[in-house]
């Protein structure tokens, strides 16, 4: 957490708070390495470099800057705190934090240890990994989060929370790592419940791993007349809302892939269409289910589009897709359909 001219700052000095909430709000769910390109590019001045930036920014441009990054949720909950806290003196207490949509208390102890030093635990999942090891926690740490919680208080340096946080998460990072830990190399070995035991990769103790509910997706990449292929915007809820997508939805137990995808384009956007070849099958696994989209191109019959369950849709030129943020799994499809159509 060094300063913005690579120096490590003084104990007790405020570093830049908006870019650490950014940092803070993207390593939800997401490693360092992935995120960190993201972040640069979000805190270029072209992009969304301050407070009133972001609370200004239309949401399709946020949406770009986070596309790839995952849980889109993120991003527009980002938007609604800067919106809150335009005009505002920065919140310096946990419960300021705390009252921002999508922030939690490890999240909001980071932000507030590395930005102004101040003496809040954090407890994020690497720091989740080295405390049960250091105790060897007999039980998953979503079990026993007040526990640890309890341990992160008592081992915070009061003195230096910034560097000391900055230590802990680093030691998840790069020493306690999840397979292979360097015990060698860690400070706290000869503290180490885990490593005492003689295996310290056995913890953090896991539940039995249980199986991911999994569900064919029919979609339809509807051409019309004049070579333009149809999309529509997600409603503004779940993980990807916001974004754009070509139209579909689930399989019906029983039901051919091509009936899925007729009934769902009736469903969605009162279109009817001829479904054709198969384009393209697209395996993607999120944390809580596993999905396969049967991708197949269709041609457009009769019905002007209505958005019945999405906020809006259109024609666009295959080409101009780039201009809209996609999920992952659509982003293959795009260049499936790419390729399908530079060999046509
Ligand atoms: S001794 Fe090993 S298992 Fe224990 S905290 Fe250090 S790196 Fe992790």
């Amino acid at each position: 957490m060094c300063n913005i001219d690579g120096r490590w700052p003084e104990p007790g000095q405020d570093l830049d708070v908006y870019g650490i909430w950014v940092a803070e709000v993207m390593l939800q769910q997401t490693q360092l390495q992935v995120a960190l390109p993201y972040w640069r590019r979000w805190m270029q001045m072209q992009a969304l470099p301050s407070l009133e930036a972001v609370a200004a920014a239309e949401e399709q441009h946020l949406l770009m800057l986070w596309q790839g990054l995952g849980y889109y949720v993120r991003a527009r909950r980002l938007q609604q705190g800067a919106r809150l806290l335009v005009g505002q003196a920065w919140p310096r207490s946990l419960e300021g934090w705390l009252a921002l949509p999508g922030i939690g208390r490890s999240t909001a102890g980071s932000i507030l240890s590395s930005a102004f030093d101040l003496p809040f635990a954090i407890l994020d999942g690497n720091v989740k990994r080295v405390l049960a090891r250091l105790i060897a926690c007999p039980r998953p740490p979503a079990r026993e989060l007040q526990g640890l919680w309890r341990l992160s208080e008592q081992l915070l340096d009061p003195q230096r929370p910034r560097a000391f946080n900055q230590a802990l998460m680093d030691l998840g990072a790069s020493v306690c790592t999840p397979r292979n830990p360097r015990c060698g190399a860690c400070p706290w070995q000869g503290q180490c419940a885990a490593y005492a035991a003689g295996d310290p990769a056995a913890y953090p103790v896991k539940d039995a791993p249980r199986e991911l509910p999994f569900q064919v997706i029919g979609v339809g990449v509807v051409f019309n007349a004049e070579g333009q292929v149809l999309i529509d915007q997600r409603l503004n809820k779940g993980l990807l809302g916001g974004l754009w997508e070509f139209p579909g939805g689930k399989q019906e137990p029983g039901e051919a892939i091509e009936a899925t995808i007729a009934r769902e384009l009736r469903e969605e956007l009162a279109i009817e269409v001829a479904v054709g070849d198969a384009l393209i099958q697209v395996d993607h696994a999120y944390s809580h289910k596993r999905l396969r989209f049967e991708v197949h191109c269709c041609r457009w019959l009769s019905g002007e589009p209505q958005a019945l369950a999405c906020q809006q849709w259109r024609w666009v030129d295959p080409a101009q897709l780039g201009d809209y943020p996609f999920p992952a799994a659509n982003a293959r499809i795009i260049a499936a359909l790419q390729e399908h159509l530079a060999a046509a």
